[in-house]
């Protein structure tokens, strides 16, 4: 017989968790604290169109998510695949870079030699599966600044190349993630362009929890764990505690929160593994629109390769995403995300107004203030942790001081969509394989 299940948070890892368990055969139920499921990827709805509460892709190599989203019931047709990969945009005009090497050859936005060894190091992560460059020994102890400065790049490949691109995917400009993150992220990205569900990056969790419902397994939103109470011997958590008072008893236990609320949950259990919860926050705020016009065509983002100001809103990146997840938009509604990079505290104060201003830069014709109407801003000052060298290898394992307390989430493996999926999916199968 199956064992009762409490997973505590409902974003992807504990999605991913407890689809594995129900699918195992295990009861499941998922508390999680917020109004929906989904975490760090939710979707607002705008007039019919979907709106991300910060523009976010899932990459082509990502080989746990497309698992997940196939366990989901996700067809594939709704996978819309960002076709027209990125356009650098600067001072001296806008440089596209389709997907591929095709793309690569007539990228402008690189010196020659720079594409060149681009190429190379492109080809060079495309072999093997992505996560293999996440293994020990895949350069975990170096920052990308410093790999790519070995492999030759010059100072304008790093600044109007490196840090504009990836600084939108770390949400850190610094190049101070780990060399090994940094490939896996670039090979992973070597396979295909990136894709965005129809429904926006929150369809992923919403087929998820209703997969999960209709398998007989139960997520319960407005559900804040307050703490994991042990039994008499200290030995195992017999409940989670809820907010109110209730007391969701199960046999094993899945922790899939964000790091800090990990750290508040964890401490008294665990010390040690609360310890090793990372502390450094990636951030970002994103303000969103609605357009009565189209800005632009395709299905393309447009990344700001300017100078950043040392401080206040700067727009590092935008996207009409209405052009990618529901091309066409007859009825006139087009959903701009505009992402400003927060991380070292940076302010976003006056974000909507600069977004305006920066249009008017890199499309004068655009008539912004009689087309746009703007929807919301979305903080996220802890939008993944940072994976500084040593971070990762110091990361908490899934194991905890307490044997049937499982940890999961981004903050056990890598923070992105991929790490909060493989994260989910390795916890079910450790309990899994320790059920009687
Ligand atoms: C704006 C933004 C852009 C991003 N872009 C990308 C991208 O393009 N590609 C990519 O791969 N990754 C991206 N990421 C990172 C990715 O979204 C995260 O790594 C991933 O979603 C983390 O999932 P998780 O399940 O580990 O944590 P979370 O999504 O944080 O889920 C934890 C859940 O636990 C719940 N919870 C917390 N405390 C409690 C409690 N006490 N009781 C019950 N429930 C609780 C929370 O409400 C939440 O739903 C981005 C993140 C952000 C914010």
């Amino acid at each position: 017989m199956g064992a009762r299940c409490v997973v505590v948070g409902g974003g992807l890892s504990g999605l991913a968790a407890g689809l594995r368990l129900r699918d195992a055969g295990h009861e499941v139920v998922v508390a999680e604290a917020g109004a929906d499921p989904g975490g760090r990827t939710r979707t607002s709805w705008h007039r019919g169109r979907p709106v991300d509460r910060g523009f976010q892709v899932t990459f082509a190599g990502y080989r746990e998510t497309r698992s997940f989203i196939e366990s989901a019931g996700i067809p594939r047709r709704d996978l819309r695949p960002m076709t027209g990969g990125a356009v650098f945009v600067g001072p001296d005009g806008a440089r596209p870079f389709p997907p591929g090497p095709a793309g690569l050859a007539r990228f402008e936005g690189l010196q020659r030699g720079d594409r060149a060894r681009l190429a190379k190091l492109g080809a060079e992560v495309a072999r093997g599966r992505p996560a293999a460059r996440l293994a020990p020994g895949g350069g975990e102890d170096q920052t990308a600044e410093d790999h790519l400065r070995e492999r030759g790049f010059s100072e304008h490949a790093l600044d109007r190349f490196f840090r504009p691109f990836f600084g939108n995917v770390l949400l850190d400009h610094s190049l101070s993630a780990d060399a090994g993150y940094f490939r896996f992220l670039l090979s992973t990205m070597a396979r295909g362009p990136a894709t965005i569900p129809s429904d926006g990056q929150g369809m992923l969790a919403d087929w998820a929890s209703a997969a999960l419902g209709q398998r007989g397994g139960r997520v319960s939103c407005g559900t804040e764990v307050e703490a994991l109470e042990l039994d008499d011997r200290g030995e195992r958590i017999v409940a989670a505690r809820s907010s109110d008072g209730t007391a969701i008893e199960g046999d094993w236990f899945v922790l899939a929160v964000d790091p800090p609320e990990a750290r508040r949950l964890l401490d008294p259990l665990d010390a040690a593994s609360a310890e090793r919860v990372p502390r450094e926050p990636a951030s970002v705020v994103t303000a969103s629109f609605a357009l009565s016009r189209p800005l632009y065509r395709g299905r393309v983002v447009l990344v700001n390769t300017g100078d950043r100001p040392d401080d206040g809103p700067c727009v590092d990146i935008l996207c009409q995403t209405t052009n990618t997840v529901r091309p066409g938009a007859p009825d006139g509604v087009h959903i701009v995300l505009a992402g400003c990079v927060t991380t070292g505290g940076r302010s976003a104060q006056g974000l909507v107004a600069e977004v305006e201003r920066q249009v008017a830069e890199w499309a004068p014709r655009f008539a912004w203030s009689e087309h746009a109407e703007p929807i919301e801003i979305v903080e996220h000052p802890w939008a993944q942790y940072r994976p500084f060298p040593g971070v990762r290898a110091a990361l908490p394992g899934p194991r905890t001081a307490v044997h049937n307390l499982v940890l999961a989430g981004d903050l056990t493996t890598h923070p992105s969509v991929e790490g909060a999926v493989s994260s989910g999916h390795r916890a079910a199968a450790i309990i899994d394989a320790l059920v009687p």
